[in-house]
């Protein structure tokens, strides 16, 4: 069994508050929100990180990136958002399952 806890989302094994879902991918609100709204798209394929992804990923990461205005203006972020991905411990990942940061609302948020 996967030790992945994006993985463990996806299969339902960890609960999330889930914000959309098909059949390559799910957004949820990630469980400490630095902005009013903020939730996070993944695939539900592991991919660790960007780095490991390859042309043949490219419609599903297309998919993910058009998700995003789209969730982000049913969550009521109609001013706009900011996006976010952080890539390997030097780029700040902690959760090595690729998900793409979408979040704003409230306050301006910090310059990231
Ligand atoms: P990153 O630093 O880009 O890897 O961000 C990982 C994000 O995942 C952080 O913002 C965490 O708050 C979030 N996160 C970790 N565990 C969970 C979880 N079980 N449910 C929702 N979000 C989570
Ligand atoms: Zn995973």
């Amino acid at each position: 069994m996967s030790e992945c806890i994006f993985c463990k989302i996806v299969a339902g094994e960890i609960p999330s508050g889930k914000v959309y879902e098909d059949d390559e991918v799910l957004a949820f609100h990630d469980i400490h929100p630095f902005a009013r709204v903020h939730f996070l798209i993944i695939p539900k394929v592991h991919i660790a990180t960007l780095a490991d992804c390859t042309p043949a990923h490219e419609g599903l990461l297309g998919r993910m990136l058009l998700l995003a205005p789209r969730l982000a203006k049913e969550q009521g972020l109609d001013a706009g958002f900011k996006t976010l991905i952080n890539t390997g411990r030097g780029g700040g990942q902690e959760v090595f399952h690729i998900h793409v940061h979408v979040f704003g609302g409230g306050d301006p948020v910090p310059r990231t």
